[in-house]
């Protein structure tokens, strides 16, 4: 049934959420990710046997920005082991906004989970690497392994556009460096950040990712081991606990497939035995996540009975 979904029936859902194109907003605070197009909308799935469909402006590409949380948890993981990574970021949900630095007071400075922007900032400062170009170039290798295209670079523009405007993320960074969860420089470490969310590439490169996770972090047509199977699954259980912001109880209702969602529109799924969707509709809604991508994903899950629940 779910092997089902061919590219002119893809390419019939993408048209039934068209109409929601223009709902909601393309994200601002970020400069350069004001001039997205909303009206470029693409989907693509790659399934775990290795076929691919996709449907609408495939050519498009976007920065993966928060996106980016779950592939830098994955290389953190991988270069320090689970122990040193949950000792500094915790494993519970929110229900604040992906930028909030009030919880942080609490805890006090460790941040509540990798998703969020304190935690997402602080799993990137612990990637191997002694300067912030290291750090991203230790990381888009794997995001080379992981789609198997070493064309992938991040977009210098936005990455730049964010660095110069992102006061919040600062704040979060000398926070958590009182307590010693942030070690080093802090604009490095932004430097770090902000070039991992502006790393650019397109719905088919993402869905193959998503496919690759569900595999159990075993490259598809390899078989090649790119993640290790208990921290791909670590990967996956965050997003169906903070993937989408504090809309995650929402979708996992609606939906019930684990996804990350990031500003610039774009959304990834991952379904074990089925493979890795991928959507890109960049108009959000007020929590921060894609209108088009979440009406999809929904009508989706609902007709193809995809939700893990
Ligand atoms: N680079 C963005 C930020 O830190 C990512 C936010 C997101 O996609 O949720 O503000």
């Amino acid at each position: 049934m779910k092997k089902d979904i061919t590219q002119n029936i893809l390419e019939d859902w993408l048209e039934n959420v068209r109409p929601y194109a223009h709902d909601g907003q393309v994200a601002n605070y970020i400069p350069a990710l004001s001039r997205q197009n909303p009206e470029e909308l693409a989907v693509a799935i790659h399934y775990v046997n290795g076929e691919s469909v996709e449907a609408g402006y495939t050519e498009a590409t976007f920065t993966l920005q928060s996106i980016s949380k779950v592939i830098a948890l994955a290389l953190a993981l991988m270069d320090n082991g689970e122990e040193y990574v949950f000792e500094r970021v915790g494993m519970e949900p929110t229900g604040d906004p992906f930028h909030s630095i009030y919880r942080l007071e609490k805890t006090p400075g460790k941040p509540l989970n990798p998703m969020i922007n304190a935690g997402a900032l602080a799993v990137t400062n612990m990637i191997h690497g002694d300067t912030p170009d290291e750090k991203v170039g230790r990381l888009l290798s794997f995001v080379h392994d992981l789609t198997d295209d070493h064309s992938i670079r991040y977009n210098e523009e936005v990455a730049s556009s964010e660095f110069e405007t992102s006061f919040l993320n600062r704040s979060l960074l000398f926070y958590m460096k009182q307590h010693r969860i942030v070690t080093g420089s802090v604009e490095e470490a932004l430097d770090a950040y902000t070039k991992q969310c502006a790393i650019e590439l397109n719905v088919c490169q993402l869905a193959r990712i998503g496919a690759l996770l569900a595999n159990g972090g075993r490259d598809l047509e390899s078989g090649r081991r790119i993640i290790p199977k208990h921290l791909a699954r670590i990967c996956k259980t965050f997003m169906v606990t903070c993937g989408m912001y504090d809309a995650s109880g929402s979708f996992a209702i609606k939906v019930g497939i684990p996804a990350k969602s990031g500003v610039s529109g774009s959304v990834l799924a991952s379904l074990n035995d089925f493979g890795g969707i991928a959507v890109y509709g960049p108009s959000l809604d007020d929590k921060g996540n894609s209108v088009v991508g979440l009406k999809l994903l929904e009508l989706l899950s609902n007709r193809y009975d995809l939700s893990i629940f």
